[in-house]
């Protein structure tokens, strides 16, 4: 009998446990929580393992839009052979590679398993759209159905650093010409 599958789904689930996922949630990917109850995160490190269901926080108007940009540009290239997000394909292993994998690439990012896991759903479920190519950077990008726009979360987001930048030297500037 081979037991290694078993070992390795037991420890993404573990993994995930500790990095601040919710009981409910490793509960949609690995049926026995119980034996892994001791793992889960008793002091969750920030707000971002608090994220619950829902997607407002993809809005335009929310500074961390850009992180389901990157997520979706991610997620197509880990997963290319899952594009409809289908839930027989998408199981603890790519959880927990999805989130390491995107933590890796954006450590400084507000991002949680939690947050990933109810992404994927909304996807999933097309309650989030994705528009094939932002005007700016041609790229695919993701969007909340009240927000029909043409240029993405990141290529805004890009756009309002360098500004915030432009501002911070000009003042610089002025303090130093007195
Ligand atoms: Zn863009």
């Amino acid at each position: 009998m081979n037991v290694l599958p078993k070992v390795k789904y037991l420890n993404a689930a573990i993994e995930l446990a500790s990095y601040g996922a919710q009981k409910s949630v490793i509960a949609c990917y690995y049926s026995n929580t119980a034996t892994i109850n001791p793992h889960f995160a008793s002091d969750p490190r920030g707000p971002e393992y608090k994220h619950r269901d829902g997607n407002a926080w993809l809005r335009s108007s929310s500074p961390l839009a850009y992180t389901a940009d990157r997520l979706y540009r991610l997620y197509t290239r880990m997963f290319s052979d899952n594009p409809s997000f289908c839930s027989r394909k998408f199981g603890i292993l790519e959880l927990h590679d999805f989130f390491t994998t995107y933590k890796m690439l954006y450590p400084r990012d507000i991002m949680s398993v939690n947050r990933i896991h109810y992404w994927v759903k909304d996807m999933r479920s097309e309650q989030v759209f994705v528009a094939p190519s932002c005007k700016c950077c041609n790229q695919p990008f993701v969007f909340h159905p009240y927000d029909i726009k043409k240029v993405c979360n990141l290529c805004v987001a890009i756009e309002r650093e360098s500004l915030s930048l432009k501002e911070k030297n000009n003042i610089k500037q002025k303090a130093v010409g007195g």
